[in-house]
């Protein structure tokens, strides 16, 4: 299976990208879908969590009181580590699950953190979704209604912009309207079509 990573910061429209190549009939496999599920009520992660914390870590329903979960995890780094530790083998092995279970022409693979979860190894390329950080800042107080500051620290924790773009193989450039997306989207779908069926990289 030939796959594409894609990756942008937060808030750089990885989404809106993905979509237009959903468009085009590719699978795409959301890590962030994959690590909320990895966390859905009845797993055994959820269980693991609830072993270690007790019932504050859940809401009435049983399900994971995820709110609660980023507080601790934020305050207490060896708390995040725990979780990292618990979770990351579940995520990786459901994301590889589910990229070999595709059966489009090619799939991609969409992470917010995928140079620095190191998941360019199951890459064929990588595809950046490339906009300033300034635009990144403001779509996304725009979209979640989240503080400056947070959004401050969301970016300062992920990849730098020039990190990403030199570990890109290609850029979409999404600091324009989205009415510009969908034609760069065409001309790289056809380019990866033809690599696939020259099954180069
Ligand atoms: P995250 O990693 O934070 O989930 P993302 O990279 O998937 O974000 P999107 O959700 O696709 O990004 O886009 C972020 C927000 O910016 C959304 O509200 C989206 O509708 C909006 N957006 C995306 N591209 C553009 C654009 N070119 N012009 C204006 N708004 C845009």
């Amino acid at each position: 299976m030939w796959v594409l990573g894609l990756t942008g910061g937060i808030g750089s429209g990885k989404t809106t990208v993905s979509d237009l190549f959903a468009a085009h009939g590719i699978q795409v496999v959301d890590a962030d879908v994959v690590a909320r599920q990895s966390l859905d009520k009845g797993s055994p992660a959820l269980e693991a969590v609830e072993a270690r914390y007790g019932s504050q870590a859940l809401q009435q329903d049983g399900s994971l009181n995820r709110a609660w979960l980023r507080e601790k995890i934020f305050a207490e780094p060896e708390e995040k580590q725990w979780l990292n530790a618990l979770t990351h083998p579940l995520i990786r092995k459901e994301m590889l699950k589910q990229l070999h279970a595709a059966t489009s022409a090619y799939v991609i693979l969409s992470a917010p953190l995928l140079l620095e979860n190191k998941l360019t190894q199951f890459c064929d390329r990588v595809l950046v979704v490339d906009v300033t950080e300034a635009t990144q800042r403001q779509r996304t107080q725009a979209r979640d209604q989240v503080s400056a500051a947070q959004v401050e620290q969301i970016i300062a924790a992920q990849a730098s912009r020039a990190e990403r773009l030199a570990a890109a193989d290609d850029v979409i450039d999404n600091n324009g309207a989205v009415s510009q997306l969908p034609a760069q989207v065409e001309k790289l779908h056809q380019q990866y079509l033809q690599r696939v069926a020259g099954s180069s990289k």
